[in-house]
């Protein structure tokens, strides 16, 4: 890393001011062994940019560096440059919880509460390591040394990318960086559908366009590489689980467990089911509810103005963006139905506006 100091370009550099990414650079100069830990469920940002931040880091020094997921990421993401790097606690949790205890640096990449770590969260409630946050939630509660957290850029990728420009070092760029952050900005924007009205996400998604990625392929790979079962699954919920509620201009759908296994249902098949049911006309809310061992998992989304995280907060012990966020009920799924339901009419006024 170049020392001269870049403050960060236009909208974005009140995330990189000089003295943070001097406290950045003198970090990521005294550190050996190096944590790079996502969330849950994690998805092609929480990947993407994991492994762009491994590429990345590999390239400043020589580090030993271990990218860490609670649990198995889809397969649509099985192809992303050193996927093979990823290990799960699941999988390997005494291997994982030596590493994390051994590290010397800890970066939380895309999530904003430790508790999105689910089972592996307290390996990390104990550690002594400096630790660094990127992030792009709202409101993160980790307690860390450096924290690059802001909701104005589309994804904690397009945050990556803005890091590395801040650092001086675009010339690190390449092809294998540009994938993972390509992929990171594709996938938490929908394919360029929303959290992408600013002119600065399309300025990284041209400069990655320079590094010889294939755009089409990555899209090719992430959205053209379902099993038959799951478009067969997205069929059946279109056409027998999606419940509209015009008087509210909400929709949702749910899954059982039954329905979920008879559909052979792998990670990463509901992936974008809860946004299916924006294309009814009027629609401003929607929700998903998948039902697991003992929850139910809750995905929520809306439009415009209505904080459907405050509402993941406050009823579902969750949260997230203003208009996507999840959450989890103990209630069963009828229950739970029933109590989304009626917090519907607590937000009426909300709801009842037009779409904007
Ligand atoms: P998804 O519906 O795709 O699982 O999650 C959408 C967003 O909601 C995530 O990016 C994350 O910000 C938030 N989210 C989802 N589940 C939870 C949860 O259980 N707890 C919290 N705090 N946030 C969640
Ligand atoms: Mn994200």
């Amino acid at each position: 890393m170049k020392q001269t100091m870049n403050p960060g370009q236009g909208i974005y550099s009140d995330i990189f001011p000089a003295d943070r990414l001097d406290i950045f650079r003198s970090i990521i100069q005294k550190s050996h062994k190096i944590t790079i830990v996502t969330h849950y469920d994690a998805d092609g940002d929480a990947i993407g940019s994991s492994l762009a931040l491994f590429h990345y880091l590999n390239k400043v020094g020589n580090f030993n560096i271990q990218v860490l997921t609670p649990n198995d990421y889809p397969t649509f993401l099985h192809w992303l440059p050193s996927h093979t790097e990823v290990k799960s606690y699941d999988k390997n949790p005494d291997e994982v919880e030596t590493f994390v205890k051994q590290s010397d640096l800890v970066v939380y990449v895309d999530f904003n509460t430790l508790s999105r770590l689910k089972r592996l969260q307290g390996v990390f409630e104990t550690i002594t390591a400096t630790q660094i946050l990127i992030d792009h939630h709202p409101n993160p509660d980790i307690p860390c040394h450096l924290c690059f957290s802001n909701t104005r850029p589309s994804s904690t990728s397009e945050i990556i990318y803005y890091l590395i420009e801040a650092l001086n070092d675009k010339t690190l760029l390449n092809k294998e960086i540009a994938e993972c952050l390509f992929t990171g900005i594709m996938t938490d924007t929908g394919c360029f559908s929303f959290n992408s009205s600013l002119p600065e996400t399309w300025q990284a998604v041209a400069e990655l366009l320079r590094h010889q990625i294939d755009k089409d392929s990555i899209f090719s790979q992430v959205y053209e590489n379902y099993s038959d079962s799951r478009m067969r699954l997205m069929g059946f919920c279109l056409n027998e689980k999606m419940k509209v509620i015009p008087e509210f201009n909400t929709a949702f759908i749910s899954l059982s467990l039954e329905e979920l296994r008879k559909f052979h249902f792998e990670p990463g098949d509901t992936e974008g089911f809860v946004n299916l049911t924006f294309s009814v006309n009027g629609i401003r809310v929607t929700a998903l509810f998948i039902e697991r061992d003992d929850h139910i998992k809750i995905s929520l989304r809306s439009k415009g103005n209505i904080a459907i995280n405050q509402i993941a907060k406050d009823h579902f012990n969750g949260g997230g963006h203003r208009n996507a966020a999840g959450g989890e009920s103990i209630l069963n799924m009828e229950d739970t139905i029933s109590k989304f339901t009626s917090l519907l009419k607590v937000y009426e006024k909300e709801l009842r506006q037009t779409v904007d």
